[in-house]
């Protein structure tokens, strides 16, 4: 379904990036990874799927390197066709104790870096009138938790410019959603659950229980894999007319 064309999947060396980068690769797609951490894991799970590699390292805090990184994507496959806004990072603590230092890097990486690749990515899949842009927000971009303010204030930022990006090329092939997981087990994930049993005392097994217990009626997490299915989908020719939404895939958390 996505031969011929390239995605790239910014924070693709673990977890939901992952997980979304080996689903496209499924369908054909050629893959740009980024992100830090073990490169040749990632890379080797994804050239298993037939399709070409590629990496870049850029740190998504920093302008300069996004645009190094969308450079070398359009000089190695020609267009960035699927761009997917994926990286982010977490912290959490009460407002005043907030490291002013920590919410500057949560809002470079977990917003500003999407505003930088969806401008630099925008020309080229319009001008082939066909595009997919894919914000990872997360049910905190349509929800708020006590302690997360960088975060939270970040996802809610980038379901804003996800529907602006849609709006400003309604008319066009070119579409952008946002996806908003409910809790993921990544190892963004697994430091909230062993602060929690650190904390409280309690094992691993019992930290997650009260971590999905709080929040998420389902009570069990979302995977990379079903996130990855629904990147496919807003890929396919279905999606065509799917523009600006922030789709939950969160076990009924923003259902209460
Ligand atoms: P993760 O920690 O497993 O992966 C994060 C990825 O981002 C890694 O590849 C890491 O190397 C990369 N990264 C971090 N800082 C970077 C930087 N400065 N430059 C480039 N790459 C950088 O986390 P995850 O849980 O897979 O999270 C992926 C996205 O999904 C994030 O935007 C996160 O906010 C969102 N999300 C996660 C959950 C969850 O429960 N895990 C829920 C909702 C939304």
């Amino acid at each position: 379904m996505l031969r011929g064309k390239t995605a790239l999947v910014t924070g693709s060396t673990s977890g939901i990036g992952l997980g979304i980068a080996r689903a496209l690769a499924g369908q054909g797609a050629n893959i740009v990874l980024n992100g830090f951490g073990d490169v040749e894991g990632p890379r080797a799970a994804v050239a298993a799927l037939g399709v070409q590699v590629g990496y870049h390292g850029a740190d998504m805090s920093r302008p300069a390197e996004i645009e190094t990184m969308m450079a070398y994507a359009a000089s190695t496959f020609g267009r960035v066709d699927i761009l997917v806004n994926n990286a982010g990072i977490q912290h959490v603590a009460r407002i005043e104790n907030f490291p002013p230092e920590r919410w500057d890097a949560i809002i470079a990486i977990n917003l500003s870096s999407a505003f930088h690749a969806t401008r630099l990515a925008l020309p080229a899949m319009r001008e082939a009138n066909w595009g997919r842009i894919i914000n990872l927000a997360s049910v905190h971009g349509l929800v708020a938790s006590a302690e997360k303010s960088a975060y939270v204030a970040a996802k809610h930022g980038l379901v804003g410019l996800t529907k602006v990006t849609a709006l400003e090329n309604a008319t066009t092939g070119v579409t952008c959603n946002a996806i908003c997981p409910g809790w993921v087990l990544t190892p963004l994930v697994q430091k909230q659950v062993d602060a929690r049993a650190a904390a409280q005392g309690v094992s691993n097994d019992e930290a997650i229980r009260q971590l999905l217990g709080e929040k998420e009626p389902s009570v069990q997490f979302t995977t990379p894999e079903e996130l990855g299915a629904l990147a496919v989908f807003l890929c396919s020719s279905a999606g065509n007319n799917v523009r600006g939404v922030a789709w939950n895939m969160d076990g009924g958390w923003a259902a209460q």
